[in-house]
């Protein structure tokens, strides 16, 4: 067990763990913020570690990295695992092994119970899992201890049936940190000639169940071996035949079917689209007197007419009509070729057979982006780096909007910083005019409502964007006032990150999301599809509805360092699945379209 190549995901979870398990342990604060913060470096670091590993590079010289840090990532990278882990059971008995210490774990898992209270948990009920918590809650133990409520006690057997029942979904942005390494890999084995992932992944769904790979193999059994020898590989779950499943240590399950060449077209068909779509398909089929399944598109002959089933797996025994190419599968059909983001029967079918599918939106149709942070806030790089990236992009415009003064903790600029900005941007532009950097800035919807900047400043902002960042817990009648009154004033363009959910992490604040949108159409304000891989807020099915009401939409990537404005691809795609049109989002306007948009 235990192997390298794990990506930054991977360690920093591990690191993770590590700092949770210290907490469970009450080692020195200090020492559990130094994981906090090396974690953070890991996970936004662009480089994986072992690459610097590998080069020799010196790890200590990265953010918050000290040199036990630097040696626990070199042994991550070097051996899949840490030996600090076995030295902490050796250390506190009553660990006993490496099963209690990731039961102990997975109880701070559910939401609400953190390392502190873990150990409460464990030293005075003996609670060492997940069952023990619930045996316990149930029988009203928790309740009776020091800081924890009766209604604490409820909530906890609450998140316990909710973790039971939910299936654990990747996020997309992770799936895709993961997945490279195995396909590199797959590419490589001998005989293989095609590699694609299919499935909700490549519907570009936000978050993404597991991992359906598709091969075309002059030896499917030496691809099926190729995928059980990759080195990411925890756990074979079954292997033989067309069919091989594994377990990646991330806890990602990968599906890999070999496909016969005559077949690709109508299994990325089948693997793709989603169950409801795919219904569609087979019904259209019928009507034509032909079955369509993952082989292939086929004549019904006369003799199985009462077979309409056509499930999944049984070759038919009439002639193949269509099946190498996706398109040759949808034309069989009478079809157009449909975008994978949008096979999820919303109204794909019909409007495909009346010519009317959207155009869909492309990154390349973005003339800027228009939410981004500098070293002014919370940002890693300056306005200059993020001129550099922007213009590195082709953008013809970007925002620069750091956040206001009630994040403190962030440093969001008060009224004389936000000057000083304007100072630095008007020198800047002037040494640089060939890209425009718009004065903005992310305004705090605070907690009455009311916007965290002067009017006056407000209005000489090219661009304003308003978020929520605190009270996330308002009831929805109190929350969705608040927002109505913050998107009712005069100089707000755009809502940003409206829902302020973290996908996996954080729900969406309670807002009435309709009521929101048609006041959006009512003030002339957009809406934001933060394209951040956790947030994709807003998210497709809202998008849609902003669409459908006319609100204008806005992608752009809050980034906060120059890399992350290439996170603007899952900002489309989001849209792509709520089927926006270049028309429906501002910023492919040209500079004066959009300038005037805000004027109006
Ligand atoms: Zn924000
Ligand atoms: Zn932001």
């Amino acid at each position: 067990m235990g192997s390298p190549d794990m990506e930054n995901i991977e360690i920093a979870q591990t690191l993770r763990e590590v700092a949770n398990l210290l907490e469970i342990l009450d080692a020195n604060p200090f020492r559990v913020r130094a994981y906090r913060n090396a974690i953070r470096t890991v996970q936004e670091h662009a480089v994986p570690m072992r690459k610097l590993v590998e080069e020799g590079a010196d790890l200590t010289e990265l953010p918050s990295v000290g040199k036990g840090m630097a040696e626990n990532i070199a042994e991550l990278v070097e051996t899949g695992d840490l030996s600090l882990i076995d030295q902490l059971i050796e250390e506190n008995p009553a660990l006993v092994d490496r099963d209690v210490v990731s039961s102990l774990i997975e109880i701070t898992s559910i939401p609400g119970i953190g390392p502190k209270k873990v150990r409460k948990l464990w030293e005075d009920l003996g609670v060492e899992s997940v069952e023990d918590l619930k045996e316990a809650a149930s029988e009203g133990r928790v309740a009776e201890l020091e800081g924890f409520a009766k209604k604490t006690e409820l909530r906890i057997l609450e998140e316990i049936d909710r973790l039971a029942t939910r299936t654990s979904r990747f996020r997309l942005g992770d799936v895709d940190e993961l997945l490279p390494p195995l396909l590199d890999h797959m590419r490589g084995v001998e005989g293989v000639r095609r590699v694609e992932v299919a499935g909700s992944y490549r519907r570009r769904r936000e978050t993404v169940g597991d991992i359906d790979l598709l091969v075309l193999a002059d030896d499917a059994m030496a691809a099926s071996e190729g995928l059980t020898s990759f080195d990411g590989v925890d756990r074979v779950i079954g292997a033989g035949g067309t069919k091989t499943s594994v377990s990646l240590r991330s806890g990602l399950q990968v599906d890999l079917r070999v496909v016969p060449d005559e077949s690709w077209g109508a299994a990325l068909v089948y693997f793709t689209g989603s169950k409801e779509h795919n219904i569609k398909l087979r019904q259209r089929a019928l009507d034509r007197g032909l079955r369509v399944s993952e082989y292939g598109v086929f004549e019904i002959p006369p003799e199985e007419k009462d077979d309409v089933v056509g499930e999944r797996g049984v070759a038919s025994s009439g002639a193949i009509v269509a099946g190498a190419t996706e398109e040759d599968v949808y034309e069989s059909l009478d079809l157009p070729w449909i975008a994978p983001e949008i096979r999820e029967d919303r109204g794909e079918l019909a409007a495909a057979e009346e010519d009317g599918l959207p155009d869909l939106i492309e990154v390349g149709d973005l003339k800027g982006d228009l939410h981004m942070h500098s070293t002014w806030s919370d940002g890693r790089n300056t306005i200059e780096e993020m001129l550099a990236a922007c213009a590195a992009r082709g953008y013809e415009y970007f925002c620069m909007s750091d956040h206001s003064k009630a994040l403190a903790m962030v440093e969001g600029l008060d009224a004389v910083r936000l000057r000083q900005q304007w100072a630095e941007i008007d020198g800047i532009a002037s040494r640089q005019p060939e890209i425009r950097i718009l004065k903005s800035m992310e305004v705090d919807i605070l907690k009455d409502g009311s916007l965290d900047l002067e009017d006056e400043l407000l209005e000489e902002l090219d661009w304003v964007t308003v978020s929520i960042h605190s009270f996330f817990g308002l009831p929805a009648a109190e929350q969705t006032e608040r927002v109505l009154t913050g998107l009712s004033h005069p100089q707000v363009n755009v809502f940003g990150h409206p829902t302020g959910r973290i996908i996996n992490r954080r729900g969406p604040i309670e807002i009435e999301i309709d009521e929101i949108l048609q006041a959006c159409a009512e003030y002339g304000v957009a809406v934001e599809i933060n394209s951040h891989p956790n947030r994709l807020d807003l998210r497709d099915t809202h998008a849609w509805r902003a669409r459908e009401l006319g609100v204008p939409i806005t992608i752009s990537t809050d980034a906060h360092r120059a890399e992350e404005l290439d996170l603007i691809r899952y900002g489309v795609e989001q849209g792509r699945r709520a089927w926006l049109t270049p028309d429906d989002v501002l910023n492919t306007r040209p500079l004066d379209e959009l300038l005037s948009w805000a004027a109006s």
